[in-house]
């Protein structure tokens, strides 16, 4: 393994957001705990990684809640303790409310070099009803300053589906994307997660969800449009100008190891995943006794198989033959099988010795990707 990813997960929003299932508080009074526990952690595991670190990445929860006191704590505790070399992506995650400024050019001076700002709509009553804190003039706000301040590397996100959300709409948040002039959309459809509040207003029917065919629309429209506007859909809820792709999140989807600190981090290294306790304060209790708060799993060979065809048919690329034969010979056969059918119905398209989705693919990916999963 040449190159690793660290994951730092700040745990902690100004509000909920109604569709909302990451792990986060809005009790900020254990941030400075949190900050040394995370510096703890970081310590703890300095050789969890053996390759040197190519991503950085700050998500959450909100980081841009962090204080810029406490971000250069962490990272002068990161750059003791591991290799970051010096072309690394750094990304940090910013509510648009917090972008000031003098907060971007303290970012930038930490080494951030790519800002993910949340704006979801550029339609006010869809942040309301979303509860998101920002507006749609703070989030246009935040990418001018974050690009005035020198950000050459900024990505965006929206979501589709939304209630009432019409096609029409959708085109307007779109425009308004290519008026910004970034370099990288992240753009998902809502999903209406269990344990939400949008989960309790739809099932109380005050909340109406777009039908089917009009998010399918919808997402039809967004691969015209990026196509149209020179937005490479690389995955398929990830587009990027001139190979901007997010180089952190696509060492995900090739399996390549990462440390993941924090509480409700995810870890990898090649064989075994692990995830830290999602809460906050016996997360930092547990490190403070020396313990990391985690349970583990190992990968078995059809995990890894299973997991290969999930990231793979989401990417571009796609699955690369070969390396499944090599790797998963078992498999094989149930594979080439699946690959025919598909191939045959077009919803596959076969380039270089990969497999990857076709639009008309792209549109039924997740039951393509389960028929190919391997249960038993
Ligand atoms: S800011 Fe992000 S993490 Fe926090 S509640 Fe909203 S969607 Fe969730």
């Amino acid at each position: 393994m040449t190159k690793a990813g660290i994951y730092i997960h700040v745990p902690y929003c100004k509000r909920l957001c109604y569709y909302c299932d990451f792990h986060f508080s809005l009790n900020l009074k254990t941030r400075e705990e949190f900050v040394s526990a995370v510096c703890e952690e970081l310590r703890m595991r300095k050789d969890f990684v053996a390759a040197p670190v190519e991503t950085l990445y700050f998500g959450g929860g909100t980081p841009s809640l962090l204080k810029v006191e406490e971000l250069k704590t962490i990272f002068s505790v990161i750059r003791k303790n591991f290799v970051v070399q010096p072309w690394a992506e750094v990304s940090f995650e910013c509510n648009p409310d917090d972008i000031t400024e003098e907060y971007c050019n303290a970012l930038r001076d930490l080494g951030i070099n790519r800002l993910s700002i949340g704006i979801q709509s550029f339609f006010d009553d869809d942040l309301r009803a979303l509860n998101r804190r920002h507006s749609a003039e703070s989030a246009r706000n935040a990418v001018k300053i974050a690009q005035k301040v020198g950000f050459q590397n900024i990505t965006v996100d929206l979501i589709y589906g939304l209630p009432n959300m019409t096609v029409e709409r959708w085109k307007q948040n779109l425009a308004e994307v290519e008026k910004l002039n970034v370099q990288h959309l992240s753009a998902y459809s809502l999903m209406v997660e269990p344990h939400t509040a949008l989960n309790t207003f739809v099932r109380r029917g005050t909340v109406q969800l777009p039908t089917e065919e009009s998010v399918l629309e919808q997402f039809n429209y967004l691969i015209d449009w990026s196509e149209q506007t020179g937005f490479e859909q690389y995955e398929i809820s990830n587009f990027a100008r001139n190979g901007m792709y997010s180089r952190h999140n696509s060492s995900y989807w090739t399996g390549e190891p990462y440390l993941g600190v924090g509480p409700s981090a995810h870890s990898f290294d090649g064989e075994k995943r692990y995830w830290n306790i999602a809460h906050n304060a016996k997360y930092i209790a547990s490190i403070k006794q020396g313990i990391i708060p985690c349970e583990t799993e190992i990968l078995s060979l059809r995990d890894k198989y299973n997991e290969l065809i999930l990231t793979g048919l989401r990417t571009k690329k796609g699955v690369c033959c070969e390396t499944v034969k090599t790797l998963f010979p078992d498999f094989f056969s149930s594979f080439e099988q699946h690959k025919k059918i598909y191939l045959a119905r077009e919803l596959l398209q076969e380039q270089n010795g990969n497999i990857s989705l076709t639009r008309k693919g792209i549109m039924l990916s997740d039951a393509i990707m389960s028929d190919f999963f391997v249960t038993e």
